[in-house]
């Protein structure tokens, strides 16, 4: 072959490598997979030698040295890994039941009790100091990484840089990429040491570069802010986080609640938020024996699994632990395994495991029938969020069946015999 012709593949696999995934994949693969195509894969490396040359300036303007970035930067190759587990959309989404009862489990529960008498001094100094319950600290840290049990094994800047290189996030990578370098430069941890998940997550509390940058703290006083490492720094870090994103001393993140029987659906959702008081004087209440507390608290109800599920009244603490990861599914298993390690028993009131949940194609098929009656406007990629349950709301209050929010198989029909 004449190198001119050589040259020409190379560019256009090059071409390909930037401005698609597909592409990407089967380069990425190709060194791997038998009969795969070498020269992409040299390509690939080629454009992400090119890719950490053109990023230098950036770097240099947040104020990073030509030191760190060469000795951060040098001989990091892109990880296949990395782009393969971004576009990974299972077809079918965990239901929160199945979510909660893997992450809330017996033996986490009990290990977090463990905890809870051996680092009692360490937890109690750490309430004291910045107001966040020390049983909603433990379990973001049971949640997060099972206690320090995996923190990732992943190098942070090689991910982020195959993150800020490919695929779409790339902005994301970037900015993280630059967060990196920050903490490397102020020599909290070498690059060696920067370990973390395939995004970049670090430590016991899966800190991102930039929440690390604006939130992490020297609890145990050696002048590095270690979350690898150090578990005073790395609960210290999120009791921090917590309380710099709004959560409330001396507040619960909400309770399983019971409705009445007779139940007005509008008043389900943060737009009809008012007083734990005012909740109860409109029939709501605990549904274990737990009571009611802080009832001056601003409070709204949610129904994660529908009306056949259980009911909660939650409270701007459970917002805060949102900040920390914003699905439901995740805030929910904080406060019930922060609670479960307290010693409170299991909900009361059982989820509805019958129910069949929607595929990703139908979860898409859903979103655009919603589109189509103007009230969704969001992306059509099956992902369920706030937008798209308020849509359903909607749709449930003007069709007049009970707007709990809630996307199953009876309200695609429901919206498919509209059509
Ligand atoms: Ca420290």
């Amino acid at each position: 072959m004449k190198a001119t012709n050589m040259k020409a593949i190379a560019i256009a696999a090059v071409a390909g490598f930037l401005t698609g995934f597909a592409t990407v994949s089967a380069a990425f693969s190709a060194p791997a997979a038998a009969g795969g195509n070498p020269l992409a894969w040299l390509a690939t490396k080629a454009a992400f030698e090119q890719f950490r040359e053109d990023f230098w300036p950036e770097a240099r303007r947040a104020g990073i040295s030509r030191r760190v970035y060469a000795r951060a930067m040098s001989g990091v190759t892109p990880d296949p890994d990395v782009l393969k587990r971004l576009e990974r959309q299972p077809e079918f989404s965990t239901p929160i039941w199945t979510y909660i009862g893997k992450r809330v489990s017996d033996i986490r529960i009990a290990k977090g009790r463990e905890l809870l008498k051996q680092h009692a001094r360490l937890l109690g100094a750490i309430e004291h100091r910045y107001g966040v319950d020390r049983h909603v600290v433990l379990a973001i840290w049971g949640m997060e990484t099972n206690y320090g049990g995996y923190t990732g094994k992943d190098g942070v800047v090689r991910a982020l840089a195959t993150l800020a290189f490919s695929g779409r996030k790339r902005k994301y990578g970037r900015t993280q990429l630059i967060g990196a370098l920050k903490i490397l430069q102020a020599g909290d941890i070498t690059p060696e040491r920067m370990k973390g998940s395939w995004a970049g997550a670090m430590g016991h509390t899966q800190f991102i570069p930039t929440t690390y940058l604006a939130y992490a703290q020297d609890f145990d006083g050696d002048g590095r802010r270690d979350i690898w490492n150090s578990v005073p720094d790395a609960l210290a870090s999120t009791a921090n986080y917590l309380a710099k994103r709004g959560w409330k001393p001396g507040r619960p993140w909400g309770w399983e609640v019971r409705l009445p029987k007779r139940f007005d659906w509008r008043l389900i959702g943060r737009a009809a938020a008012r007083s734990v008081a005012r909740w109860e004087k409109l029939g709501i209440r605990p549904a274990a024996a737990r009571r009611f507390y802080a009832r001056d608290a601003r409070a709204w109800l949610i129904l994660p699994a529908g009306r056949k599920g259980p009911a909660f009244l939650v409270t701007d603490n459970f917002r805060a632990i949102l900040a920390y990861n914003s699905s439901t599914a995740y805030a929910l298993a904080v406060g019930h395994l922060a609670d479960r390690i307290a010693g409170a028993g299991p909900f009361v009131q059982p989820w509805p495991v019958r129910e069949r949940l929607l595929s990703r194609t139908e979860r898409i098929e859903l979103q655009k029938m919603l589109a189509r009656e103007g009230l969704y406007r969001g992306a059509f990629r099956g992902h369920i969020g706030p937008k798209t349950r308020e849509a359903v709301r909607r749709y449930q209050l003007s069709a007049g069946i009970p707007a709990d929010g809630f996307i199953n198989r009876e309200l695609l029909e429901h919206l498919r015999r509209k059509r």
